[in-house]
């Protein structure tokens, strides 16, 4: 066995040993469940907890994380508990492995009391080699003492990430799971899960008390994704965008923040024709429940949710997934487009992103976030409506009114909290969707409730962080894959070749997601090279105006005032309505770069920006602003690197082109752009067809996409050289595919 990079452990485990088990699971893996092969990370998953070690397990899903438990399961002695809080799929799983012949049970509230306390007894007599529990099973004593009666081979926790207050999905219920485990003796424990980035791991590896735990991160890289970021400064945009991949791609799921937008967008959607299903909370169960069933069953082609919808959606040939607004965060992000092409064939997510759309996430931050004196009041209005039993039932919407909250949400998450501090307890009332509210402690007021305000303070700013590392995440244009498998702190990331910026010949400066995710870094092209002195001059030119349009703190640290559209405006000399009116017209350095144009200025600064030496910060919009590095440069410094837009081709880069973007490939490319020829375009096409039937009908876009082929046409390389200018050729597609292309460009006589 390989020993692989298990960041964090530092008990090596015995190699012989684990080689004859891991021959072992190997067999077993075929004989039990059919497969052949270990998916990534499974192995040595297995062989550490087959080796009697604790471990801490990350994999995305659909990555296989059940086989890493099952499997040890079968050869371990005693019981395998596996808690889960998907109830829905626990049944599935337990089926599953009967199934195989495998003995196992769940136990959970579908049963009977009286079917609980059978299972328990069998469970006790060691009928069973793996038992699936909800986490609400532990508040139960009888449960507790039974348990105590057979040997634990392991305790599992899947989605563990639930007992993270971090977490996007903090379940109260889950806390009790380090007080079980304790109470058993710390039985062999295994924590799974698909969201975890480095703070969540740590989180749940202390709460769990893991001992030395293997730590195992894999699978998070996706191939056959093409992650995209659109910039949509207009909703007309997004629809045209949406429009244009559900006619391409036909299958997939698109997200939407708010249950209003999914009502929108999945209406207009409904308009084109397509068989489209919408899904959110404000859904019935059961409602959602058909939704979500007949869109695995292929009756509709497309889902519109929010992100409610998806917990163990099983459809393998979803082909895209759009974000319609930006999510919240990466973890979220990266789950709900990781929904698309599980069956490993290509699929796209398009996140269509307007910076605008942060404030709804602003506005959930502080819905998750009530904040200490919220919460206090919360629970004074509790104490003084409680009724003879201490219990208090009332909607949501009127507590909130009763307290002055403009957002019930905050109300709803104060709630939780409390009990999470064990001062109220909900309950169901039935025939109603309202919860009821039972105070615990009724004597106590707020001062004296046992209320972590520090913790409070610092999940806030935790979800601050995280919408902002989803926003970096969007303007960064390194790889795609790189960035994300970088957050989650996957070892060794490399580039993808299939995102956006892989694609349209951006390269990858390497290790920039996370924390670590800051201005610039160097961007390896073929073209970045130091500037002559007429170049510098304009750098220069061009961080002044940054530098005017900022503010500057005592510090020396700058803050952006503008975003990047209105200092191009003032760097040109616009003389529009909102230059004016934002006084800009009157800084020194208004049409400082005048005679080098708009499309210029914009490439140069998006150039200088790469090079970090600008850098665009979050406010309620993005401001643009510089760098220390940039600081510098504005001074005098020289040392830096840039892809130089070719000034040559200033002139056409000027002139509108009808689709778009030509002119910006012109100047990227360096070479001269001609009317598009209808004709050459479709030899092209017809090249490209060709090309992806021999390559066993792969789909054309692949090959090159529709818009590289455009620029082909527009731009006509004739050289490799030429080509490899071009947005969308890299150096591997090149090799493979340019020189057919080429040729018919070299022969065109059009
Ligand atoms: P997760 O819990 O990580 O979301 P699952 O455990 O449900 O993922 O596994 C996802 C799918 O992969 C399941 O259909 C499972 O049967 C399949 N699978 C798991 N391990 C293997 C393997 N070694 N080879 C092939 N398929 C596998
Ligand atoms: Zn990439």
């Amino acid at each position: 066995m390989n020993s692989m990079p298990d960041a964090g452990s530092t008990v090596e485990i015995d190699e012989e040993k684990a080689a004859a088990l891991t021959h072992d699971a190997r067999e077993a893996l075929e004989r039990h469940f059919g497969f052949r092969e270990f998916l990534s990370g499974q192995e040595r998953v297995v062989s550490a907890l087959v080796s009697g070690r604790d471990a801490m397990v990350v994999m995305p899903t659909g990555g296989g994380k059940s086989l890493c438990y099952q499997l040890p399961a079968l050869v371990m002695n005693g019981v395998t508990l596996v808690v889960s809080p998907l109830i829905a799929l626990m049944k599935d799983q337990v089926d599953a492995l009967e199934r195989r012949g495998i003995a196992a049970t769940v136990i959970n509230s579908t049963l009977s009391p009286g079917e609980q306390q059978e299972r328990i007894r069998q469970m006790a007599d060691g009928m069973y080699k793996l038992v699936y529990v909800a986490p609400e099973r532990f508040r139960s004593r009888v449960f507790m003492d039974a348990l105590k009666q057979v040997p634990i081979a392991l305790f599992a926790v899947d989605e563990a990430h639930c007992l993270s207050q971090w977490g996007h999905d903090f379940r109260p219920d889950y806390l009790r799971l380090a007080a079980a485990v304790a109470e058993l003796g710390h039985p062999q424990t295994a924590a799974f899960t698909a969201t975890a980035t480095p703070t969540v791991r740590d989180d749940i590896q202390k709460t769990l008390a893991l001992t030395d735990p293997f730590i195992s991160v894999s699978g998070f890289e996706r191939p056959n994704l093409s992650l995209r970021v659109v910039q949509c400064e207009k909703k007309k945009t997004k629809f045209t965008r949406m429009r244009a991949v559900i006619n391409a791609h036909r299958t997939g799921i698109v997200y939407c923040a708010t249950r209003r937008n999914v009502e929108e967008v999945a209406e207009s959607i409904a308009s084109w024709g397509v068989k489209v299903m919408a899904y959110h909370g404000g859904m019935s169960d059961g409602e959602r429940e058909q939704a979500q069933t007949s869109f695995i069953d292929g009756s509709f082609d497309v889902a519109v949710a929010t992100n409610a919808f998806g917990m163990g959606i099983d459809r393998s040939d979803v082909r895209f997934v759009i974000h319609f607004e930006v999510p919240g965060s990466l973890e979220a992000y990266y789950q709900e487009a990781g929904r698309a092409g599980r069956d490993g064939e290509p699929a796209v997510c398009e996140l269509l992103f307007n910076y605008a759309d942060t404030r709804t996430q602003e506005f959930f931050i502080s819905g998750n976030n009530p904040g200490y004196p919220l919460i206090c009041d919360v629970y004074e209005k509790l104490r003084e409506r409680a009724d003879a039993k201490n219990e208090v039932i009332l909607p949501l919407r009127q507590l909130a009114d009763q307290v002055g909250a403009k957002n019930d949400m905050g109300v709803g998450s104060a709630l939780s909290t409390l009990a999470r501090a064990g001062a109220v307890q909900r309950f169901d009332v039935s025939g109603t969707r309202t919860r009821g509210t039972r105070l615990l402690r009724p004597e106590l007021d707020a001062s004296q409730l046992d209320i972590d305000r520090e913790a409070l303070a610092e999940k806030e700013q935790r979800d601050h962080s995280k919408l902002q590392a989803m926003v970096k995440f969007c303007y960064d244009h390194g790889c795609r894959q790189e960035w994300i498998l970088t957050y989650f702190g996957e070892p060794n990331p490399t580039t993808c070749g299939n995102c956006d910026s892989c694609l349209s010949g951006q390269p990858s400066s390497g290790g920039k997601g996370g924390a670590a995710a800051g201005s610039g870094g160097s961007r390896g092209s073929a073209r970045r090279r130091a500037p002559d002195d007429e170049e510098l001059m304009i750098a220069q030119k061009a961080l002044s105006g940054v530098a005017r349009a900022s503010n500057r703190d005592a510090d020396g640290n700058w803050a952006g005032r503008f975003g990047k559209g209105k200092i191009v405006g003032m760097l040109v000399g616009s003389q529009s309505k909102e230059i004016i009116a934002a006084r800009l017209d009157q800084l020194s350095t208004h049409g400082l770069l005048k005679s080098e144009g708009t499309a210029y200025v914009q490439i140069l600064l998006r150039e200088l920006e790469y090079a970090g030496l600008l850098e665009t910060q979050m406010g309620d919009y993005p401001l643009l602003t510089l760098t220390a590095q940039g600081a510098k440069v504005m001074r005098g410094n020289r040392e830096f690197e840039l892809r130089w837009p070719d000034r040559s081709h200033i002139a056409h880069a000027t002139t509108p082109v009808a689709s778009g973007g030509g002119a910006i490939a012109s100047i990227e490319s360096g070479l001269e752009e001609v009317a598009l020829d209808s004709g050459l375009l479709a030899a092209l096409k017809e090249k490209r067809t060709e090309l992806a039937r021999d390559e066993g009908n792969k789909p054309a876009y692949t090959i090159f996409a529709d818009a590289t082929l455009e620029f082909f046409a527009r731009l006509r390389p004739k050289t490799t050289d030429a080509g490899l200018r071009i947005r969308g050729v890299g150096p591997t597609k090149a090799e493979k595919y340019l020189e057919h292309f080429l040729e018919i460009i070299r022969e065109w006589k059009g």
